[in-house]
């Protein structure tokens, strides 16, 4: 089992934001809004986004990026890694 690092979260911007923000029910391009701006600010944004790509994470926010976001970033990492020959983890990884 793959065991990935999470001691960045103590740090996260939205450590003391209202977590609905960030998973909202249904579509709500406001509250994602207010989610992405605190992202914008947050010192570990890349370690949140890598942690979300590594594992898959296809709800909510995360690092700065929404589901479709992170769901076309790995749909092209996966073509990228086919051609490629590689795993995506290994495209992950590069
Ligand atoms: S990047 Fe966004 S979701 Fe990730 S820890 Fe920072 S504020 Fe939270």
């Amino acid at each position: 089992m793959t065991t990935y690092a999470t001691d960045w979260r103590a740090d996260g911007a939205c450590r003391s934001a209202d977590p609905d923000l960030f998973f909202p029910i249904g579509t709500s391009v406001v509250t994602v809004s207010k989610a992405l701006r605190i992202c914008a600010g947050c010192g570990v944004k890349q370690q949140c986004l890598d942690f979300a790509m590594q594992n898959g994470e296809m709800n909510g926010v995360w690092g700065g990026t929404t589901a479709e976001e992170r769901l076309r970033a790995r749909r092209a990492l996966l073509r990228r890694a086919r051609r490629t020959h590689r795993s995506l983890q290994e495209a992950l990884a590069s």
